[in-house]
């Protein structure tokens, strides 16, 4: 037949069992059985050592061991086969301990017969097999059930624990044989972290509703120990076969890194990376909750915008590196200066918000305000430098100045701007006037962006006098805003704006394009040809296409080069000086004069100015209309003037008024003038007049 072989070894020295067994297994309708037989405990063992036995037929007392010893040796030689004893009866005693021990079964033997044995073999050999399989189930659960990184706990329908995987042996700090059997409260005790109050277990309610229950709140697991951990878990129903719940298993997990994690996270959204200050979100969120406890307790409280003065000048000087560091230098001073209530935020660049949660009065605020300058203003030690930096603080005050966060960080913003103006290293309180200049700068930014489209500026000119011979040496272009509300506009009211903006650099090339287009319109009109001036912000300087749109106007309007100048301020020319020189070493290259413009009112350094290839200095008008008023001014003037003339530059006044001043300057052999005492700005018109008849020859007089 097809079925395999199952060879039975017999051990015993009977003559008549072998008999019995052999004449018992001849019949193959359960086999077919081959039978091979050892009489000595020996020749079993040496048998048993190779493979190929499927059972063993066994008789305790062989000649050369006896009784329950026999049993072990074999049972240990051939672990896998299952054993049958055979037995008289009165081996019954040895023959019980055999089977549990790990025999299957015994058999006495008067049934070794042909349907006793056959089946009791069959029998054993079968059930061993289904053992084997069912152990390798229970291995594999349990292998698979300890390599996971969760734990598991299962109970009985009564809730005693049943079992437990080595993660929940740990994260209970109950070992397994210890809490089988007891109830699974005293093994896994939860409480809820908010309340800590015990919690329900998961694994009653999985039974309750006999479906899968997730845990529902944080929990914390109290060990054995002691210790908590957050965890969380979930629990699942057993059933039976016929479907009734005979128990539950419940899988958890140790979270804390986890929300460790999550925790990370949420701080950094509401940090500020560099200086770990709280950012702008936290601190909205701080200060919406200390206004509303300050509105339900009636107390004030005091919001400090501070920025720090001319810190961008360290930043391109120094580097981001340096920069980055004296912000983290200032952060630390900050923290000192205020209450642990208190919070101290970054906005972002060199900006800081301090919100002061709880003041007596405004005298309270200012005294933050004084201790944070004074705290900024100490030297800085970074990367081996000793820096001196110096803050501006605007302040605003709840319930005074505003009902919300927003409402109160502008105002501090605004205060601070004007604090600004007022000259560094000072504070200011919000007062309300200041909000009708901010909506003023907000009508006025709004009017720009429309302004050049409807083509509503223009260009006024006014010429500038040769002091010896009175005669025009050239025009300084000053643009305004025709303003179809307001009228005429003065550049002063809104280009700071445009700056700001950035609209500066369209508005600036057109101011360019206008001014040679005019400035050749009057050389074709067969005019003297004169050097037009035009002013030129720091911000259009920098403009990486600034050269390039001076080359292409100059080409498309074809003036010749020469007949151009722009005047630069000191500042927009120190601000990156390697960049200043290579831009006008090019204008230079093209022809174009350079002048610097409101000299003496900048960082006036000697050494820029030998650096610099520039052809006209323009001293500020400050300084002209001191003269003959201040014998200190006087000297100024002389100095600044001789100083032009020493570096070979042509030296223009600016804002001759009277005649006094025109005296004065000629005195000192200034060359040039520009002022109200020759003419004010002229429009186009007016100006090409005067290119035809000039000016009137009492001018020098
Ligand atoms: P600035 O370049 O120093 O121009 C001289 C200013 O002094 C002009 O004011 C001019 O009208 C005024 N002024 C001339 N003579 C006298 C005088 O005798 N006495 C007095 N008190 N003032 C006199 P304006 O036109 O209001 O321009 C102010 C500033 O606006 C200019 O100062 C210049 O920096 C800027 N600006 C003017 N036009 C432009 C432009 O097209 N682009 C840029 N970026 N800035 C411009
Ligand atoms: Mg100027
Ligand atoms: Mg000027």
């Amino acid at each position: 037949m097809g079925a395999k072989a199952m060879r039975i070894l017999l051990i015993g020295d009977d003559s008549s069992d072998g008999r019995s067994v052999r004449e018992a297994l001849a019949d193959d309708q359960d086999g077919p059985f081959i039978v091979e037989c050892a009489q000595r405990l020996d020749d079993a063992l040496e048998r048993l050592s190779r493979n190929g036995i499927t059972a063993i037929l066994l008789d305790l007392w062989l000649p050369d061991s006896q009784g329950i010893a026999t049993f072990e040796q074999v049972w240990r030689a051939a672990p896998h086969a299952p054993i049958l004893i055979i037995g008289s009866p009165d081996d019954q005693g040895v023959a019980r301990q055999a089977v549990e021990r790990g025999a299957q079964d015994y058999i006495q033997r008067d049934h070794l017969d042909t349907y006793t044995l056959p089946r009791a073999l069959k029998r054993i050999i079968e059930r061993r097999a289904a053992d084997e399989v069912l152990y390798f189930e229970q291995q594999r659960a349990e292998v698979t059930l300890n390599s996971i990184g969760d734990a598991v706990l299962s109970t009985d329908v009564a809730g005693n624990v049943t079992y437990l995987n080595l993660v929940a042996e740990r994260m209970t700090g109950w070992p397994r044989h210890e809490a089988m059997g007891r109830p699974v409260a005293e093994v896994f005790q939860i409480i809820d972290a908010a309340t800590r109050e015990p919690a329900r277990n998961p694994l009653d309610r999985a039974m309750q509703f006999d479906r899968v229950v997730e845990l529902t709140a944080t929990c914390l697991l109290i060990r054995r120990d002691g210790t908590e951990t957050i965890i969380e878990d979930s629990a699942s129903p057993i059933h039976d076969r016929a479907g009734l719940v005979i128990g539950a298993v419940m899988v958890f997990k140790d979270v804390s890194e986890t929300r460790a994690m999550a925790m990370h996270a949420v701080y950094l959204a509401q940090h500020d990376f560099l200086t770990e200050l709280p950012n702008r979100m936290l601190l909205n969120d701080r200060l919406t909750q200390a206004i509303a406890l300050a509105r339900r307790r009636g107390h004030r409280l005091a919001v400090l915008f501070v920025d720090l003065d001319r810190f961008k000048h360290v930043n391109d000087s120094l580097g981001h590196v340096i920069g980055d560091e004296l912000l983290q230098s200032v952060a630390r001073r900050l923290v000192t200066c205020v209450r642990s209530s208190d919070t101290i935020s970054r906005q972002g660049g060199d900006e800081f918000v301090v919100l002061l949660s709880e003041i007596k009065d405004a005298d309270d605020a200012a005294g933050s305000a004084q201790k944070i300058l004074a705290a900024v203003l100490e030297p800085h030690d970074v990367a081996r430098h000793h820096l001196h930096v110096t803050a501006t603080i605007g302040i605003s005050i709840y319930p005074d100045d505003g009902p919300d966060a927003e409402k109160l960080i502008k105002c501090a913003d605004t205060a601070m701007y004007h604090a600004k103006e007022g000259g560094r290293n000072n504070y200011h309180f919000f007062e309300p006037e200041m909000n009708v200049r901010a909506v003023e700068r907000q009508w006025i930014e709004a009017g720009l962006h429309r302004a050049l489209d409807r083509r509503e500026f223009v260009l006024h000119y006014q010429p500038k006098i040769d002091l010896e011979t009175g005669a025009m040496t050239g025009a300084e272009t000053l643009i305004r805003w025709v303003h179809p509300d307001r009228g005429l506009m003065f550049p002063n009211d809104f280009v700071p704006i445009a700056e700001d903006t950035g609209l500066i650099v369209p508005i600036g090339q057109w101011v360019l394009r206008e001014a040679c287009r005019q400035s050749r319109a009057w050389i074709d009109e067969g005019q003297r040809p004169i050097s037009v001036a035009v002013n030129i912000s720091a911000v259009e300087f920098r403009d990486p296409l600034f050269l390039e749109n001076v080359r292409t106007v100059l080409n498309d309007t074809r003036l010749d080069a020469r007949y151009l100048e722009l005047e630069l301020t000191e500042s927009s020319l120190v601000q990156h000086a390697e960049s200043t020189t290579i831009a006008l070493q090019a204008l230079k290259g093209m022809g174009v004069q350079v002048g610097i413009d409101d000299f003496g009112t900048g960082y006036s350094s000697l050494s820029y100015l030998r650096q610099f290839p520039i052809n006209v200095l323009k001293v500020d008008q400050s300084f002209i209309h001191e003269i003959s008023a201040d014998p200190v001014g006087n000297s100024i003037v002389r100095a600044v003037i001789s100083m032009g003339k020493s570096l070979g530059h042509r030296v223009v006044a600016e804002g001759v008024e009277t005649r006094e001043q025109l005296a004065f300057l000629q005195a000192q052999r200034c060359c040039e003038g520009q002022g109200y005492y020759f003419s004010r700005p002229l429009v186009a018109e007016q100006f090409g007049r005067l290119l035809d008849t000039g000016l009137s020859g009492l001018v020098l007089q």
